[in-house]
């Protein structure tokens, strides 16, 4: 039988990892892991129970009482926080701001790392992240590190945002998500940063089908 590996996939903010790791996982019939919906889940958690994103110790606490599900709706990951599915809510811009305030704290990675770790046990299994290769899943058999250029992630978000509706600024985006990456790039705790042995893929002119078509060929060909 074939391997059923751990595939990690790490970079910043609006690279497309989702979307790639979604299809590399459908196409190998892989589990996916979206650890950045757990860290805006912790966000939103906070906020709903009037916890500042400031408050390190009210926030961590909030960890110990978090149960997480991820299903698949369609071609849709749904995340279920205790029973309850906040898929929307999370992907709020706000929200987004608010998980990489409490992705700093020691004590929030440490209770997320664990759960990340379980939901990788038996391998079959695409996670992506910020930290996945460097330190959730040091053993992953691949890991990738998925890049794009500001501008274009600038872009892509935007467009994403004007599908649904939004009235946003370009060049407001392109401000958020460089201070988001110097946030995530600098912190103490597991910054982002590309695991010595990641495969580096520059997705800057690749669609995300193009992006996930060479992760895919990268596992075949290690098989
Ligand atoms: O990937 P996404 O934009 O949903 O992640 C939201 C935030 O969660 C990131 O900006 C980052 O600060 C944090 N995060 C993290 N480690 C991960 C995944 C996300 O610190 N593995």
């Amino acid at each position: 039988m074939v391997d059923r590996i751990c595939i990690a996939i790490d970079g910043p903010a609006s690279s497309g990892k989702g979307t790639v790791a979604r299809t590399v996982a459908k196409t190998l019939n892989y589990a996916y892991i979206d650890t950045g919906a757990m860290y805006r889940s912790v966000a939103l958690l906070a906020e709903e129970n009037d916890v500042a994103w400031t408050d390190e110790a009210g926030v961590t606490d909030l960890i110990e009482q978090m149960h997480f599900d991820f299903k698949w709706d369609g071609d849709q990951l749904r995340v279920l926080v205790n029973g309850t599915d906040i898929s929307e809510r999370i992907r709020m811009e706000r929200i987004g701001r608010g998980a990489s305030d409490v992705s700093t704290y020691a004590g929030v990675r440490t209770g997320l790392v664990e759960r990340q770790r379980a939901l990788a046990d038996g391998g079959g299994v695409v996670m992506d992240g910020r930290d996945i290769g460097s330190v959730v899943l040091p053993k992953a058999k691949l890991k990738v590190y998925l890049d794009a250029t500001v501008a274009e992630r600038a872009k892509r978000r935007f467009l994403e945002l004007q599908n649904k509706g939004q009235d946003v600024s370009l060049a407001i985006i392109e401000a958020e998500i460089t201070a988001r990456d110097d946030q995530d790039k600098n912190r103490t705790e597991s910054p982002l940063r590309q695991a010595h042995d990641a495969v580096y893929i520059d997705s800057t002119a690749l669609s995300p089908a193009q992006a996930a078509q060479r992760i895919v060929e990268l596992v075949r060909s290690n098989a």
